[in-house]
This record gives structure tokens, C-alpha cells and sequence, in this order.
């Protein structure tokens, strides 16, 4: 067996005297000829290995550079160095794989995200990408361990569907058909009878719809998959390919819709504080010296851990889109025309107006409900009023919108109604109304989007620094 071996993590823990130690990883550093510093991405704590002077030959020492991978067999000591409670007195070190100095481009020494982002093949070996994605990976973990604890049933939704869950555009089309020589139809439309599913198919905006039928049996359940928007916008947000979470519960209506997306938030960020302080230690120092580069007024005034702390322990501000407005219209920003955007009751709130309310009137996590219908989709469930639906929307410190959610409408005449209204094709969706026609129910769900949740658990200021590779427009490398 090739891999008898003890994470860097565990030995770092483990008493001085400990022998018969075997190691592996990536050397971040030789030093002295002496000195390896090495890491296997179980932490961004390094083991120092000390090669005893004399005892390995030159030409093997000449090798061990930066990006080397090696394994290394020996005794812990105590280590008289600070930083470190043992080090690993090798008895041998073998190289598994040589780099070439010249060509490596990870140095030790502090890159930019920006350029790591171009080799983001290479970056899970920083410290600040080990502890992303050791985070993203905690988080998806809780995702599971919250609703499971809660007896929902995970339910995997098709990725390739006929449908458009929004009603609007912007999907990626999935088609075998051939790019010249389209088969095309009388009126010099494109003959999907001729494509792989004989007709039009493209990859899944979202989950809920078919999320939306399985409530209708095991009255919980959740999604947790990609889900792909060919939207041109090139914000820190946004993602062509993100992975989205959607809980779809029967017998729930807008407040307890709400309520279970506080809960739901609340308790990944609970979780990542318990059980990843080390790493969030880091992310907030790294995110306090970025601060340190901003000007002093534009700086935030809490650190990482302090604003998930808060967070975490205060109940999320809910209001209403009309009271909303309200504060927006008398807020001094929009007095002294701060905002780019037009501001009236029946606007679709844009970013800098949803980071206004979190950011500078209440400073903290809003719970912004019922919109008007025209901003929304058409199976958001309307209200009284006959002006707004029963939509909910978390707005977060930093993020603007975390979570998109609504009770649906369940009353198969107001749905086709509206539907008719909307132009969305009743007969294509038989099989969505079929679910209010067969023991219709309240019900309601949200889908929070990971990336976002990643974003705003570990401070990171871009979307395509929570996601190993990124989809963005004009890039899909790697
Ligand atoms: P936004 O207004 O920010 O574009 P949206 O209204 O289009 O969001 P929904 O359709 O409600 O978003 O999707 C649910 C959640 O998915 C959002 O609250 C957000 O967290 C996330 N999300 C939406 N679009 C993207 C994207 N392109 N990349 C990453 N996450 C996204
Ligand atoms: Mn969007």
C-alpha cells in the first residue's frame, strides 16, 4: 500500500516523540537547504520538515523546490521554531514529482486574485483558495445535515428540461442538430422533430418546478444542483454556471417560508463558525488587510468572523417591498441623488438600492416580501391587493440578494389566469397544473443561490473566486 500516510493536520496535533511518520504534500518553501515547508491541503498550516545537514546529497536538495511533491518519513520533535508546536525529523524524503522552477507560477509570495483566477488550475495550492474551498465544502455538508436533520427528501431535478422555469429568457440550448444544413420546416423554422428529444430542450434555470411536484407527496423536499443562466451580465454575482439550493415545502405559506430560510441561513453560518474556525481566522485577517487598502470611509467597520457572529445571532429585518420603497424615497442617498437607478413603487430594486437598506439603514439581513406582480414570476401566488404576490427575497451585508422565494399560487383558476396574461403556454405545462388539479395545496419555497452563500461566508468580493472554475461570458476555460 502506497498511501500510508499522516495529514499534515493530524501530525501537527500529535505528541512530540511520535515516530515512523510518513508524510506527503507540495513543498511550499526550501529554506537553508534545511527547512521544507509543506502542505497537503488538509490546513493552510505548513509541517517543517528538517533535513538533517549532511545526511541527504546534494543533487536531491537541489530538486526540492517550490511545487515539488514529496514524501518525507521521520520523528516528531518539538520544534524550537515559533508557529509550531512539532516539526518532522526525516529519516527520508523521496520526491513524487519534480516542478519546474522556471515554469511553476505560484511563488511564495502574495499573487493577485486576478491572476490566480488564470491559473485556477493551480490555486487550490494558496492559502486563500485552501480555505475557500475547504468553507464551500463545509457548507454544502451542512446544506444535507440541515434539511436532513429535518426530514426533507433530497430530490434530484433533470438538468436538461423542455421547460423555462422564469418565463423568460436566457437559457443555454442543448441540441444535437447540426450547426449548417439545420433541418428547417415550410416556414424556415428550425425542425426540432429532427433533434435528439424532438423538440426544443435546454439546460435547467432552476429546480422548483419539478421541486414543486414531489412536494405534492413527500411534502418536503430540496434540490441541490447546477443550474445554468446565459445571462450577459458580468457583475461579481453572477455565474453562467452556479449551484443553487431549493427547498419546496407543502402546507407552508410566505411566513413560514421565511422563516425556514432565516433558520436555513442562519444555520450554515453557524455551522462554518463552529466547525472551520482556523480557516475563517485566516479569511478574516486576509479580509482585513485588503480593507487596510481602501480608502478609510469606505471601509467596513466589522471584521469576517464579527459580522457572521452578528448575523448568526439576530433575528433578519422583514419588510414589506411598499415600506421598502418608502425608505428608499426618504433616505438621504436618494435625496442627493446617490442612486443610478429610477426609484418608484413598481421598480425592479437594483443593487445599490437592496444594499442601502442592509448595508446603511439596517445593518443587517432584510427579508423583503411581497413585490408588485409585474416584477415577478407568473407561480408567485397574489396577494389581496391584486397588485403584489406573496414573493420573498434575503437581501445580505455585502451580497444584495441571497435567497428568491414565494409561496405559489395554488388556485389552478388564478395560476392559468395569469398565465394567459403572461403568454406562458398552458397545454406545454400540463403537467405543472396537473399538480392543482389533483389535491392542490398551500405551498411555498425559496432557492438560495451557493456561490453567493460561499461569497458571503468568506468575504470574498468575487463570485469566481467560490467556484473552482467559473462560467462567466467569454470564459470557459479549464
Ligand atoms: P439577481 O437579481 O441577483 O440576478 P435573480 O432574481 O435572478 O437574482 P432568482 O432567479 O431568484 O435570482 O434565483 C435564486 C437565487 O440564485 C438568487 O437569490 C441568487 O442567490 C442566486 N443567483 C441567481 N442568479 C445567479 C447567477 N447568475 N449566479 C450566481 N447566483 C445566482
Ligand atoms: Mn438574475
Amino acid at each position: 500500500m502506497f498511501n500510508k500516510r499522516t495529514k499534515i493536520r493530524e501530525a501537527l496535533r500529535m505528541p512530540a516523540g511520535s515516530s515512523d511518520i510518513t508524510v506527503m504534500g507540495w513543498v511550499r518553501t526550501l529554506r537553508n537547504n534545511q527547512f521544507i515547508a509543506l502542505n497537503d491541503g488538509s490546513s493552510n498550516e505548513n509541517l517543517q520538515i528538517v533535513l538533517e545537514l549532511g545526511l541527504f546529497d546534494e543533487k536531491l536538495l537541489k530538486k526540492i523546490t517550490t511545487g515539488t511533491s514529496i514524501r518525507a518519513v521521520g520523528k516528531l520533535v518539538e520544534s524550537p521554531g515559533k508557529g509550531q508546536l512539532v516539526e518532522l525529523k526525516a529519516s527520508g524524503v523521496e520526491i513524487l514529482g519534480l516542478c519546474d522552477t522556471e515554469k511553476f507560477p505560484l511563488q511564495p509570495k502574495k499573487h493577485s486574485l486576478e491572476f490566480l483566477r488564470e491559473i485556477a488550475h493551480l490555486r487550490f495550492r494558496t492559502n486563500t483558495f485552501g480555505s475557500v474551498f475547504r468553507v464551500r465544502h463545509a457548507l454544502a455538508f451542512a446544506v444535507h445535515q440541515f434539511f436532513n436533520e429535518r426530514g426533507f427528501v433530497y430530490l434530484h431535478t433533470p438538468i436538461i428540461t423542455a421547460s423555462d422555469a422564469e418565463g423568460a429568457g436566457e437559457m443555454f440550448k442543448v441540441t444535437t442538430l447540426p450547426f449548417d444544413n439545420t433541418p428547417r420546416d415550410e416556414q424556415g423554422l428550425v425542425n426540432f422533430k429532427d433533434d435528439f428529444f424532438g423538440r426544443a430542450t435546454n439546460l435547467t434555470v432552476s429546480g422548483q418546478l419539478e421541486g414543486e411536484l414531489a412536494s405534492m407527496g413527500f411534502s418536503e423536499i430540496y434540490t441541490f444542483g447546477p443550474t445554468f443562466r446565459a445571462e450577459n451580465s458580468n457583475t461579481t454575482r453572477h455565474l453562467a454556471e452556479f449551484w443553487m439550493i431549493e427547498p419546496e415545502v407543502a402546507f407552508n405559506d410566505l411566513e413560514d417560508n421565511a422563516n425556514l430560510a432565516e433558520a436555513f441561513v442562519r444555520y450554515l453560518i453557524n455551522y462554518v463558525l463552529k466547525n472551520n474556525r482556523e480557516d475563517l481566522e485566516f479569511l478574516d485577517q486576509r479580509l482585513a488587510e485588503e480593507e487596510k487598502q481602501k480608502p478609510q470611509n469606505e471601509r467596513s467597520e466589522a471584521g469576517l468572523i464579527e459580522k457572521l457572529e452578528s448575523v448568526a445571532s439576530q433575528d433578519f429585518e422583514r419588510i414589506t417591498y411598499t415600506q421598502a420603497i418608502a425608505i428608499l424615497l426618504d433616505s438621504p442617498a436618494y435625496k442627493k441623488k446617490k442612486f443610478k437607478y429610477e426609484l418608484f413603487w413598481g421598480a425592479d430594486m437594483q443593487s445599490e438600492h437592496e444594499r442601502y437598506l442592509v448595508e446603511k439603514h439596517f445593518k443587517k439581513p432584510v427579508i423583503v416580501t411581497d413585490y408588485p406582480k409585474e416584477i415577478k414570476a407568473f407561480y408567485m401566488r397574489q396577494n389581496e391587493d391584486g397588485k403584489t404576490v406573496a414573493a420573498m427575497d434575503i437581501l445580505a451585508p455585502g451580497i444584495g440578494e441571497i435567497v428568491g422565494g414565494s409561496q405559489r399560487e395554488e388556485r389552478l383558476d388564478v395560476l392559468e389566469a395569469r398565465m394567459t396574461e403572461m403568454h406562458i403556454p398552458i397545454e406545454q405545462m400540463w403537467w405543472y397544473l396537473d399538480s392543482r388539479r389533483f389535491g392542490t395545496v398551500p405551498h411555498a419555497g425559496f432557492g438560495l443561490g451557493f456561490e453567493r452563500m460561499v461569497q458571503f461566508v468568506t468575504g470574498m468580493t468575487n463570485i469566481r473566486d467560490v467556484i473552482p472554475f467559473p462560467r462567466t461570458p467569454k470564459n470557459a476555460e479549464f
